[in-house]
């Protein structure tokens, strides 16, 4: 007689848990995936206003369709299409240079792989990370690099040979991006802009992001060449991954929110929803994040160990967003994105966040969503959302600090492109508490835990837990990778694991 199938509960539907939920679905599980919200995609979500496709963050794909959203939606027969452009970006330096950025960082035509710069740089100085064990091979590649005096070819070259051995971002983990960054150069332009650039792909300061982590992103991103979006706004990954779920016949119940994980005897049970239904399950994987899911197991049925590594695990920073709807396109740049690197000592950028104040130069990631998708916003007008760094502790504080950081951007923005203003139809901002609202938490992190020093690689924690057929999934647990990223490569891996 044929085994019945196991059943799972997945808890939140993000791109991890969406994710997961139709992997699972697709090799037989029966899966219900539960939702506290009203909406799936968690973070990931867009809403209408106004005719426009307003995605709730401010996202953009490091590897579009050649990444692990890519991967997903491929292993499970899904319908996501991509958009992508180049230049994909086009950026502001120090308030004086322009400078186009191109899928590949050697494009000859962006300009940014020849910029000399005065670069301090020696073979030995990296060679000796991680207490020099970084091989013959490196030291080589990293030698020509610096020869040519350039440090994004020096980056690459550090990437690529991880990217052979991968041994060598496990040893990169143990260091800060900064320490790695001033071992090549102590010029401020290329700090300024690898600064930037650790802010945008980990929403971690590059004081604090571990080395190996950022070259994983870093040298994905520009090896895929398929940075993009895509069609339909960001809500389209997790939807995708879900349509394939309900064919594959599995259920999705929004507006339900998991109050409790019922443990008994070290193994899962199922779940007991707030409205207090029980609903029994082989298998749990929860999506709600590490911290919430150990509160809604309880601490007491995990080694008290476990609980305070989890307890003392950190967020990453804050993206916060004022989106403009424009009643005309008036803004015309080469790349669908525009950035502001701020002319600023690059190891203090981000300090403005831990310190209550506002950036002078704001960093300001500021994707054209009409520009990279003509159908996401009404014709002939133009949809713009400006993100801008800032804290993640829902207080009051907080919150007016990150009103004062949103008037700054504005500002900053309005005078880079003074066009915008008279045609400013609405705008909105969402930001900590939003962010807050859309995950049940009390604070409004962007990606998830900190990738930095000691919780990237090998510290990552697992997702598995101590907890029997309690397991994890999304940005928290398992993988490497940019926000949405990881939580699709960790719900591959997860789903790997089980099936
Ligand atoms: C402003 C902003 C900008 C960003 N920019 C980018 C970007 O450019 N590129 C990028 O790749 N990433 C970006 N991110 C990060 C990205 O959105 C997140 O890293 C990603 O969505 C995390 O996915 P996840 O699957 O781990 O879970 P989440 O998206 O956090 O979803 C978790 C889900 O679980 C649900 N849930 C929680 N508790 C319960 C419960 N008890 N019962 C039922 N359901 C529950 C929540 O409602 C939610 O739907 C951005 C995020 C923000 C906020």
């Amino acid at each position: 007689m044929a085994r019945e199938a196991k059943k799972v509960v997945v808890i939140g539907s993000g791109p991890g848990g969406a994710g997961v939920a139709a992997l699972l679905q697709a090799r037989g599980y029966r899966v219900t995936l539960l939702e506290r919200n009203d909406f799936y995609g968690g973070k990931c979500w867009s809403f209408t206003k106004d005719g426009s496709v307003v995605d709730s963050g401010v996202h953009m794909f490091s590897m579009g369709a050649s990444g692990q959203h890519g991967d997903l939606n491929r292993l499970v027969g899904g319908d996501l299409e991509w958009f992508t452009a180049n230049p994909s970006e086009h950026l502001l330096l120090g308030g004086k240079y322009r400078v186009n950025l191109y899928q590949s960082l050697t494009d000859p035509r962006g300009g940014i792989s020849n910029m000399r710069t005065n670069m301090r740089m020696a073979a030995d100085r990296i060679s000796s990370l991680a207490g020099g064990g970084m091989g013959k091979e490196l030291e080589r590649e990293v030698y020509r690099a610096s020869r040519r005096n350039t440090p994004l070819e020096t980056l690459r070259a550090v990437a690529k040979i991880a990217r052979l051995n991968p041994s060598y971002f496990a040893e990169l983990d143990e260091i800060t991006l900064q320490e790695f960054m001033h071992r090549i150069t102590d010029d401020w332009l290329p700090l300024q802009g690898i600064a930037a650039l650790s802010m945008l792909l980990t929403v971690v300061p590059y004081s604090e992001v571990s080395a190996g982590e950022f070259l994983w992103c870093f040298a994905n991103a520009f090896r895929k060449h398929t940075l993009g979006v895509p069609r339909g706004g960001s809500r389209e990954i997790p939807g995708a991954f879900l349509r394939a779920f309900a064919r594959d016949g599995g259920e999705l119940r929004l507006g339900c929110e998991v109050a409790r994980i019922a443990v008994r005897e070290g193994k899962v049970r199922g779940v007991e929803t707030a409205e207090g239904e029980e609903i029994a399950a082989d298998l749990v994987v929860s999506n709600a994040g590490i911290k919430r899911t150990l509160e809604m197991a309880g601490e007491e049925h995990f080694p008290a160990e476990y609980a305070s590594y989890v307890n003392g695990l950190k967020y990453s920073c804050a993206f916060i967003t004022t989106k403009y709807g424009l009643d005309r396109r008036v803004v015309d740049l080469p790349a669908p994105s525009f950035f502001n690197i701020p002319a600023v000592d690059p190891d203090h950028m981000f300090d403005y966040i831990g310190d209550g104040g506002v950036p002078e130069d704001p960093f300001l990631f500021t994707p054209f969503p009409s520009e990279w998708d003509t159908y996401a916003a009404p014709p002939g007008k133009q949809l713009i959302i400006c993100g801008v760094p800032g804290p993640i502790e829902v207080s009051g504080e907080n919150v007016a600090q990150c009103e004062r950081i949103l008037d700054r951007a504005e500002e900053r923005l309005l005078e880079i492109f003074p066009q915008i203003a008279p045609h400013i139809e609405w705008k909105m901002r969402t930001h900590i508490a939003h962010t807050a609202s859309i995950t049940g938490k009390p604070t409004g992190e962007c990606i998830g835990l900190s990738q930095c020093v000691g919780q990237t690689g090998a510290h990552k924690p697992d997702p598995w837990t101590p907890v029997q057929d309690l397991w994890l999934v999304g940005a928290d647990a398992g993988a490497r990778g940019v926000g949405t990223e990881q939580a699709s490569g960790s719900a591959i891996y997860v789903a790997n694991l089980l099936a």
